[in-house]
């Protein structure tokens, strides 16, 4: 791996928030008496009752309990919103950039509070109560952004399901949750095509019984079919609405949403967060780590349908008084330029995104960034799998332009906020690490006996010790799953299913889901690495590797590699591949087998879904597991057909 130092560009060093010594200082006070440290944080909130209990958590086999602000009341609508009022009303709330370039929407502050209440009222009139579930199956317009806050305005309690998904995964979603009331669209806009999202709803409720209300946003207008008695268009319920909603009072503990997992490693869990400790750890984490200051233009390309559109486009952002931009499009709509042309057009000065897009986009040419401005941006962000070093690079030179902070976020959906994450002011950073912990966070490294690794350099599964305000509380429904899934193999501690490495400087590397974990005749080697080594090829655009069963090593290395466009496959190359391999990292993660792919079977969130790659590299092919969460089968079909025979 790379093992070049970046120090923070003076430029933002100069003006930061926090330097390394206030880093320091408040880690340690954060991790030595939480209790202070998050008393005074849970300060940046407006709370109808202020909490006098702070924290009580236990991560003691079986009896894992999390409660934050526990005696603590608040509104996260109003906190969002209302609290902004006075002083920024007619300031930008959320820029809408649409999924054609000469479509966008600024939305104010004083805009933002009359939909939102509005959107409340409607859902009171059509039954929706405190503690009810909500299904939202909406494009990236305003009114996704509109519906989760009207939720939280009246304390019901949204399950956002991404648009892209299927009928099937809409179906089971929906069921898993238990929501009479689904809001969705006529169609949704991406990269200029359509998608179906009423008819999908449609399909979807012929397996999901207990729905009694649709709320249909008109977007595109396209006729659909309307289900009387069911199906209620939001124009139509909305005509004459009140402009005021009062929110209701929500204790800190009560369920804020739930959000079901990308299902890269199995079926999707129904994560369920709270109120008060996640709205102060998504506030306070946005702040920090993105060095955030009041009138910055601020992009995360998530999807809403994410927990990174939860926590990095609505809730942080807003809760801070941010002007957040929601993109309805694709990287590479109308071309590969898209991303750098909407930075340049509403001068964005952060920018948040994921490896799979960089990746993407500097698979498909220079040419692309080149053309753009981009002096704007301050601060880079990336999330989802680990960034290869490659791509590190490639992000801080063509969109950096080498005066950028580059913020590696490790976190998941069921942490709430980031975790382990450089501070643009504070972190030097290094290619491919995440670097430190987050305020409050505790990693330990374990092995696979679970014993905690004390040196400093090492290597094994990455857990948390003690709770943080935006942890997950339980799995919605099944709360023995949660214990099981994240208490139980290592007691006392919380167990992200994560590989990692921590370098000499105490740096933390992700190598990978616990399970891509390759043995090699008795090595144990991440994924993450063979894959970083094998984009740093210049012919290679993706890479992705899996183990599979090898009669003399145990396991030996398959290679799934997307060329950049422009380079043809050969046996050459696959030969060339292997050399560089074996001179980048040793000859013991020499690739035994080369398959070269036009495309790799990635979750709806642009993850690779390696457990399928496993399948195939293992020639079993009748139990690919739930695939309902890919974003193309097709792929799949494929990489069957060619597969590299041994
Ligand atoms: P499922 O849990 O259903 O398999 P998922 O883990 O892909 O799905 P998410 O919560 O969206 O669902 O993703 C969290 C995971 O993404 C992390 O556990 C980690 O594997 C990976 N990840 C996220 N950010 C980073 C990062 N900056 N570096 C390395 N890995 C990351
Ligand atoms: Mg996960």
């Amino acid at each position: 791996m790379s093992s070049d130092i970046y120090q923070p560009p003076e430029d933002i060093v100069s003006r930061t928030l926090t330097t390394k010594d206030q880093y320091d200082a408040l880690y340690a006070q954060s991790v030595n008496d939480p209790e202070g440290f998050w008393k005074e944080q849970a300060k940046r909130i407006d709370w109808m009752k202020e909490p006098t209990k702070i924290k009580n958590t236990t991560f003691e086999y079986p009896d894992v309990s999390i409660k934050w602000f526990e005696d603590g009341e608040l509104n996260v609508s109003v906190n969002c919103i209302d609290r902004h009022l006075k002083d920024r009303a007619d300031e930008t709330a959320i820029i809408w950039e649409g999924d054609e370039p000469d479509t966008d929407e600024h939305i104010t502050y004083a805009q933002l509070h009359r939909r939102v209440c509005r959107f409340a009222n409607v859902l009171k009139e059509l039954g929706v109560k405190k503690g009810d579930r909500v299904t939202i199956y909406l494009p990236m317009i305003p009114e996704a952004a509109y519906a989760m806050l009207a939720c939280t305005r009246i304390g019901a309690v949204h399950s956002v399901v991404f648009g892209g998904f299927s009928p099937e995964a809409l179906a089971g979603r929906i069921n898993d949750c238990d929501s009479a009331v689904v809001i969705t669209a006529d169609e949704g806009r991406r990269g200029g095509k359509t998608v179906p999202l009423k008819a999908n709803v449609d399909e979807a409720l012929k397996h999901a019984h207990g729905v009694e209300k649709v709320l249909v946003v008109e977007n595109t207008g396209n006729d659909i079919k309307m289900k009387g008695g069911r199906d209620v268009w939001w124009h139509e319920a909305a005509n004459g609405i009140d402009e005021f909603c009062k929110p209701e009072r929500m204790n800190a503990e009560d369920p804020l949403f739930i959000l079901y997992t990308s299902g890269s490693t199995g079926t999707p869990k129904g994560v369920l967060h709270t109120t008060g400790g996640y709205l102060v750890y998504a506030s306070l984490t946005h702040e920090v780590t993105f060095d955030y200051r009041q009138g910055d233009i601020y992009w995360c390309t998530a999807d809403v349908g994410w927990v990174t559109g939860h926590s990095y486009i609505l809730y942080g952002p807003l809760a801070n008084g941010a002007t957040t931009l929601m993109f309805e499009g694709v990287p590479n709509y109308p071309d590969a330029s898209r991303f750098w042309q909407v930075c340049d057009k509403h001068k964005v000065n952060i920018f948040y995104t994921a490896p799979t897009a960089i990746r993407a986009l500097m698979g498909a040419g220079d040419k692309y960034v080149e053309g753009a401005d981009l002096s704007s941006l301050r601060i880079l962000g990336t999330v989802g799998e680990p960034i290869n070093p490659e791509a590190w690079e490639w992000y801080n030179k063509h969109v950096g332009r080498g005066k950028c902070a580059i913020v590696d976020t490790w976190w998941q959906t069921e942490t709430g906020g980031f975790m382990i994450t450089p501070l643009p002011g504070a972190t030097p950073t290094k290619p491919g690490s995440a670097t430190k912990p987050f305020y409050g966070v505790q990693p330990e490294i374990l092995d696979q006996e679970g014993k905690v690794q004390t040196e400093t350099e090492t290597e094994g599964v990455l857990c948390i010790k003690d709770s943080w305000p935006g942890q997950m509380r339980t799995v919605y429904g099944d709360h023995k799953r949660f214990v099981s899934t994240y208490f139980e193999t290592y007691k006392g501690y919380y167990f992200s299913g994560d590989g990692c490495r921590r370098d000499k400087d105490g740096y933390y590397w992700i190598t990978g889901r616990v399970d891509d974990v390759l043995n090699v005749s008795g090595h144990r080697m991440g994924t993450a690495e063979i894959e970083s080594a094998l984009v740093a090829h210049d012919k290679v655009s993706e890479a992705a590797v899996v183990g599979y069963p090898h009669d003399v090593k145990g396991q030996g290395v398959y290679c799934y590699v997307t060329l950049m466009t422009g380079e043809e496959p050969s046996d050459e190359l696959k030969k060339e591949l292997r050399n560089w391999v074996r001179k980048e990292i040793g000859p013991i993660a020499s690739p035994d087998l080369i398959q070269f792919a036009p495309g790799l079977p990635k979750t709806r969130s642009g993850k690779i879904m390696r457990r399928i790659l496993r399948k195939v590299a293992e020639n079993d092919f009748g139990s690919l597991g739930d695939t309902s969460t890919l974003a193309d089968p097709s792929v799949v079909d494929d990489l069957i057909e060619n597969r590299e025979n041994r």
